[in-house]
């Protein structure tokens, strides 16, 4: 894969409200491409003007110092968010170190942090990621299969699910609040009962406190025609049901998607797993930062 540095003008986008999913403020790409090649992955479409998302990394190379001038002229603390447009922790980062460099200028400004990966490399932040977790950091692992198998067919160059899950348990060792962002749960894939089960399950024994849900998945132009293709070559015969079931739609929920809300409901109480993430809270912060 090619590997590009440019320069970028801003590094902080801000929303005026923190978004009631993810609680985030602020959000920040220090990549542009992902190395994992989900087969499912939205940042494929074309209004992202990624133009080879699959071939080539635009690496940030003035990131750190944009960040600290951002963060320095920053009134409002707000949970900083990063992970929804690449993988931070793709492989490339074991030798850049460009996240782990970001979150050390975080960690110094006092922001609260939510990653959101499918790699165990973020472990090699640990200790920057504990002094972030004073204000409030959570990592969600992104699981939409608890198979190892068939994740190495949908997201095919990304660490495999046992590691994720590893990774959650050696931070929630560790005392770093960690869970899973289930999404997308692919239509005829992954949309049954087993698969469910599965993830609440490894989740809550992995440490998990949340897991969040999103039982079907977007389907768009660049998008749509690269998943078709991995739906050819791994699963024949399922583009046409796709085809027949979802036409030209964007919103692709799974067909029983109500009732496997009300089993994944179900399960996250009985395995004692919140389904949602427990938002970042100024004013608790502050009195936690008084007692440490
Ligand atoms: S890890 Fe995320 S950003 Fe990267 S290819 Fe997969 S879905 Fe896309």
């Amino acid at each position: 894969m090619k590997i590009t540095s440019i320069e970028a003008k801003t590094m902080l986008s801000h929303t005026k409200r923190p978004g009631p999913f993810f609680g985030q403020k602020y959000n920040m790409n220090l990549y542009r491409g992902c190395m994992h090649r989900c087969a499912y992955c939205d940042s494929r479409s074309e209004c992202y003007q990624i133009e080879d998302f699959d071939g080539e990394v635009l690496v940030k190379a003035n990131a750190i110092e944009l960040l600290r001038k951002e963060l320095a002229g920053k009134r409002v603390k707000g949970v900083i968010g990063f992970g929804s447009m690449n993988d931070p922790f793709m492989p490339i980062e074991a030798k850049l170190n460009l996240a782990g460099r970001a979150l050390a200028v975080i960690a110094e400004f006092g922001f609260p942090v939510h990653i959101i990966t499918k790699s165990d490399l973020v472990l090699k932040d640990l200790e920057t990621i504990k002094r972030i977790a004073r204000v409030y950091a959570t990592i969600s692992f992104t699981v939409t299969t608890a198979d190892d198998d068939l994740a190495s067919k949908v997201e095919p160059l990304a660490p495999r699910p046992s590691a994720r899950f590893a990774a959650m348990r050696a931070l929630a060792d560790n005392g770093i609040q960690t869970g899973v962002t289930m999404m997308p749960i692919l239509p005829f894939i992954e949309d049954n009962e087993t698969n469910i089960e599965a993830i609440v399950a490894r989740a809550a024994a992995s440490g998990a406190s949340y897991i969040l849900p999103s039982m079907g998945m977007s389907l768009r132009d660049r998008q749509r025609a690269y998943y078709y293709a991995e739906l050819d070559r791994h699963f024949p015969g399922l583009r046409e049901r796709y085809e027949r079931t979802y036409g030209e739609r964007y919103h692709c929920d799974v067909p029983r998607a109500k009732a496997l809300y009300a089993h994944f409901e179900a399960l996250c109480e009985s395995y004692g797993v919140a389904a949602q993430l427990p938002l970042y809270r100024p004013q608790a912060a502050k009195q936690l930062s008084f007692l440490t």
